[in-house]
């Protein structure tokens, strides 16, 4: 069988079970605090595990991209080393929803894996819960019995918390698990040492394929157990595992997921894959990482310097170190591996396909950037020294932090000249990274306290900007020292930060007690809306009226509208390739990041500003459909974007049907004439083939015009209205530039004139040619170019000293030539004995000395004293 034929199989098997088929979410999680990728199936159901959503499926299948790079799953030191864990992976999962339970959920995975799928019998074991003391719970005899419906009992094996209670995190949904592991060793080894032994012990090929979890907890925050007011089924089978079974392969790599990959950069490399260890772990890491890299584009995160978009970097860096130590890719060759990927995934996850060559553009970007870095890295590392042959922890951590290098590369390089990195040393640095990044980022969430069991929120910000309802749940948040209280309410108007518009804000008022509190926020985890307040109403049950800000939603509205029109009028003046990349609205600004590979000329940006313009005033009327079944949307040619998650209904956003189509879940104005006028404030890139716009529109544009009229005012006043402004501030510029160049040529005659009179004035004292005067010159570096322009004049045996008075302070400067100072002369101390006759003080070198003072009057003794130094 194919891999494509496995997921099929799959999906089709629980299909004919009663299980609709839904995507994949993309892999790059919004919407929730503690997961920056999905890292197993269940994420995006987490909200019908808590009970947070309605149920629309009771029986779900799907394949998910998943990424265990970080946070509690995070697998990445091990891709490539071994031979069965991604950073990227699909978790093929079937899903129960208060539906079925264990005995079905075992039976299914049996007759899939042994009766579709053809495994022998006697290659599986199963895993049960053994139960745990100390939490109270019972060991899992309810699934320990199902089982033996099935396989033998010696095959089923039972074990503790960490392999079979599977936790979604510190809190929240959990229950015992039932793994389901093969044994692919040959039946000589198999014979000689039984199986059972090797299961959860690490064996290469004796592997976890499939995890059954059945949720039946919630644990709170002071870790008790909760039992679950309906009991879910989550199961989870790694993709690339299963094919490898079926294929009969001993790894991952060797399946048709892989080789296809794992060939384009063999022959580029021009090694055979199966030949050297080091150089099949560098081809692994290639093959895994730019599906993880590729992924995560086309869902919309961009590698960048900060959370999940350095995760991404990190991955990308990681591939490109290996190629370039192991395979010598001293050149970019990863991003042509986006292309063959995104066709092995066509009709799977078509995120990529459709935007293959903006993947590619972009891994390109990063690549040559990253082997920029790579290579000061490495100078850096030659030029280092160490006596004790020790390569320091703060080094070794310096190289993995600055030039991406990980330590197993810094040690490959120690060990080549004999050195040894210091461990320790390098665990502690890095530990203390990470405490710090966690100290900065340390939330303590409290237990929601339920107030009225009205059941969900219900959002009525479309219609109405105000509305009474009730409190129905709140915990206390603390953060870096600030305490906050986030409330769910029963009815809402607050519309929650999502698809780039920020969050409302405004006020919640007690009906009988007139109590207000500030919301100053609102956002979305999960499907849940939070409020966000500093304080917490003293009465917290009774009725109270919601009501947003309204100038400011309304602010908000129009740079939301002018976005959409905006997208549109991008795309009618660049072309269709413009795709949304990101954007930002809030009350001040709209920032609209987009797929462009060229810079935004000012002629089309005003194009784009026309467009959008034009569109304002003919005061389009918002056409807004809720309900919208999702292929219906599609059908209507409304723009999607990638890396969203949307429902089977939609609702649809149109400002004229030609022109924008848009799937969006924010706020508009009723009209375009609302927003007034639009006005674009800059374009810039932000990565590789992505550009930004910044724009502002309503009462923001008409303040930034009115700001510039003003200053164009100011300057007419200035120049007393001349009849063309801008030909008068030329003219300006030419005549000041004219000018300089005369006072500088002036200057220059002057400087010469004035040498030649003051060379002619020198007398002779006792064989020395002595000069003493007092000059009228702009400044100190005046005076410093006609001494020294004087010592060129006379080279032997000159002594001068220039008095000036610069505004009412007096300078003095004392040359000699270098044959006074070799008989012993000395500017330096000269300068400073003259200075007392001018209040001052300085010094200098032996041959050229200056000082300062605050008595002028002083000038003309000090020059006669000079004398006194040669007579
Ligand atoms: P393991 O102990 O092998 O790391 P796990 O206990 O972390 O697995 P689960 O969290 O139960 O795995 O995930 C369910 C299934 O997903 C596993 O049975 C396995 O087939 C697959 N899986 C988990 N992690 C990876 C990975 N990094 N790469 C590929 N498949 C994986
Ligand atoms: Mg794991």
């Amino acid at each position: 069988m194919t891999s494509r034929e496995i997921r099929q199989a799959f999906l089709f098997f629980f299909k004919s079970k009663g299980h609709e088929i839904v995507p994949s979410a993309p892999i790059v999680v919004k919407n929730d605090p503690t997961l920056m990728f999905a890292n197993a199936g269940m994420n995006q159901f987490k909200e019908l595990f808590l009970g947070e959503a309605p149920i629309k499926y009771s029986r779900v299948v799907d394949t998910q991209r998943c990424l265990r790079v970080s946070g509690k799953h995070n697998d990445l030191e091990e891709v490539g080393i071994d031979t069965y864990h991604h950073t990227m992976f699909e978790m093929l999962g079937n899903w129960s929803f208060g539906d079925y339970f264990k005995k079905e959920a075992i039976a299914w995975s049996w007759e899939l894996l042994t009766n579709v799928y053809k495994i022998d019998k006697d290659r599986l074991y199963v895993t049960v819960f053994e139960g745990d003391s100390e939490e109270g719970l019972p060991e899992d005899t309810e699934a320990y019995g199902y089982w033996k419906e099935h396989i033998d009992s010696t095959r089923i094996l039972k074990g503790n918390k960490k392999d079979n209670f599977w936790e979604m995190g510190e809190t929240g949904p959990c229950g015992p698990c039932s793994e389901i592991h093969v044994d692919c060793r040959s039946d000589e080894e198999r014979r000689m040492i039984d199986g059972s032994t090797l299961v959860n012990a690490d064996h290469p090929q004796v592997i976890e394929i499939w995890n059954n979890v059945f949720m039946q907890f919630n644990r709170l925050k002071d870790g008790s157990l909760q039992p679950l007011p309906a009991k879910h089924v989550d199961t989870g089978m790694g993709f690339e595992r299963l094919v490898r079974v079926l294929q009969g392969k001993t790894s991952n790599y060797d399946t048709d997921i892989f080789q296809p990959l794992i060939q384009l950069i063999a022959k580029a490399a021009k090694v055979q894959y199966g030949e050297n260890e080091q150089q099949d772990i560098a081809m692994r890491v290639m093959a895994d990482h730019i599906r993880a890299i590729s992924f995560a584009i086309a869902d919309g995160q961009l590698p960048s310097n900060n959370k999940a978009g350095y995760v991404i970097r990190r991955i990308l860096r990681r591939a490109v170190r290996y190629a370039y130590t192991f395979l010598n890719f001293k050149e970019p060759f990863l991003n042509t591996l986006v292309i063959p990927l995104a066709q092995q995934f066509e009709g799977v996850f078509d995120e990529l396909y459709k935007q293959q060559d903006f993947v590619q553009k972009v891994v390109l970007e990063e690549e040559l950037s990253f082997l920029r870095t790579l290579v000061t890295g490495i100078q850096r590392f030659e030029s280092y020294h160490t006596d004790q042959g020790l390569v320091s922890g703060d080094f070794a951590f310096e190289l993995y932090d600055t030039y991406g290098f990980p330590i197993d590369l810094t040690d490959l390089m120690a060990r080549e000249k004999g050195w040894k990195v210091d461990m320790p040393g390098f665990e502690n640095a890095l530990n203390k990274q990470k405490e710090r990044s966690r100290a900065a980022t340390a939330i303590d969430t409290g237990d929601w306290v339920t107030v009225s069991e009205d059941g969900e929120t219900h959002f009525v910000g479309y219609d109405n900007l105000a509305t009474e309802t009730k409190i129905l749940k709140y915990r206390k948040v603390s953060a870096k020292g600030k305490i906050q209280y986030q409330l769910v309410l029963s009815q809402t108007p607050f519309y929650a930060e999502g698809g780039g518009q920020v969050g409302d804000t405004g006020i919640l008022i007690h009906e009988t007690s007139k109590e207000t509190i500030q919301i100053v926020d609102t956002k979305k985890e999960n499907g849940l809306i939070i409020h966000f307040s500093d304080e917490i109403p003293s009465h917290l049950e009774g009725v109270f009226f919601a009501k947003v800000a309204e100038d400011r939603r309304r602010d908000i509205q129009s740079n939301h509208s002018a976005t959409h029109l905006l997208h549109a009028a991008l795309k009618q003046v660049l072309g269709e390739h413009v795709n949304q990349k990101g954007s930002l609205v809030s009350e001040e600004v709209l920032r609209f990041d987009f797929s462009h590979f060229a810079k935004v000329s000012d002629e089309e940006l005003r194009r784009v500003e026309q467009v959008v313009n034009a569109k304002i005033r003919e005061n389009l009327a918002l056409d807004e459909r809720r309900n919208v079944p999702y292929n219906d949307a599609i059908d209507m040619g409304v723009t999607a974007l990638f890396g969203e998650k949307y429902g089977d209904f939609v609702r649809v956003i149109i400002f004229d049907e030609n022109f924008s189509k848009e799937l969006c879940g924010g706020t508009h104005v009723q009209y375009t004439g609302n927003i007034g006028f639009f006005k674009i404030l800059s374009e810039g890139a932000v990565a590789a083939g992505v550009r930004r716009i910044e724009a502002i529109t309503g009462r923001r544009a008409e303040e930034i015009i009115d700001r510039q009229d003003e200053l164009i005012n100011e300057l007419k006043n200035l120049l007393k209205h001349p009849k063309d402004l801008s030909a008068a501030i030329t003219g300006l510029l030419q005549e000041n530039s004219k000018l300089k160049k005369e006072v500088e040529k002036s200057l220059v005659e002057k400087a010469q004139q004035l040498r030649q009179v003051l060379v002619e004035k020198a007398i002779d004292i006792n064989g020395v040619r002595f000069i003493g005067e007092q000059v009228e010159l702009p400044n100190a570096d005046a005076v410093k170019n006609l001494a020294f322009a004087i010592k060129k004049a006379i080279d032997n045996g000159l002594f001068l000293v220039l008095a000036a008075d610069f505004d009412g302070k007096p300078n003095l400067t004392v040359v000699l030539s270098d044959d006074l100072v070799s008989r012993g002369l000395d500017a330096g101390k000269i300068v400073r004995e003259l200075a007392k006759e001018i209040k001052g003080g300085g010094g200098g070198q032996p041959f050229y000395a200056t000082a300062g003072g605050k008595d002028s009057s002083g000038l003309t003794v000090a020059l006669e004293k000079a004398k006194s130094f040669v007579g």
